[in-house]
């Protein structure tokens, strides 16, 4: 997963969106964000109070709340037990997740292009017999990790 553009150019669409949202991006916010791009992989309010300890976990959990009211940040869950939060696909790229239901690891992954465009497709027809126009879509598989299973 690469963050398109610079990380400078990340943190000016960030500002903005938050900006349209009445929100400041504020120095905890900032600091979040940098988290998400330089972990490359979605974080858990554990790992963020690991890994910023200026930053309590209840200031986490609003900063990120927040974040995903602004379209800058999306949830990533494989049940409540194991919310995770990465940066909106937009700003990432398109993917999907490996998802382990007992430890909670999550692992992005990316489909070959040609398998991409079969489910895309599948999934417009899917949507076009209920007259549903599909913007995006999202698949995650559940199961176990190498060192769960
Ligand atoms: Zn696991
Ligand atoms: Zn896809």
């Amino acid at each position: 997963m690469s963050v398109q553009g610079t990380a400078g150019d990340l943190h000016g669409v960030v500002e903005n969106r938050l900006r349209q949202a009445d929100q400041r991006y504020t120095a905890g916010r900032r600091a979040i964000i940098s988290l998400l791009v330089s972990a490359g992989h979605p974080v858990s309010i554990g790992d963020i109070a690991d890994r910023l300890p200026g930053v309590p976990r209840s200031s986490a959990y609003r900063h990120l709340t927040d974040l995903e009211a602004a379209g800058i940040v999306r949830r990533v869950t494989a049940n409540d037990e194991f919310t995770r939060f990465e940066l909106a696909e937009d700003l990432t790229g398109h993917h999907h997740h490996l998802l382990c239901l007992s430890c909670g690891k999550v692992i992005d992954v990316t489909l070959p292009a040609a398998v991409e465009h079969d489910v895309t497709a599948a999934i417009g027809q899917l949507a076009g017999a209920e007259s549903f126009q599909a913007h995006s879509h999202r698949l995650d598989i559940l199961g176990l990790c190498a060192d769960c299973r």
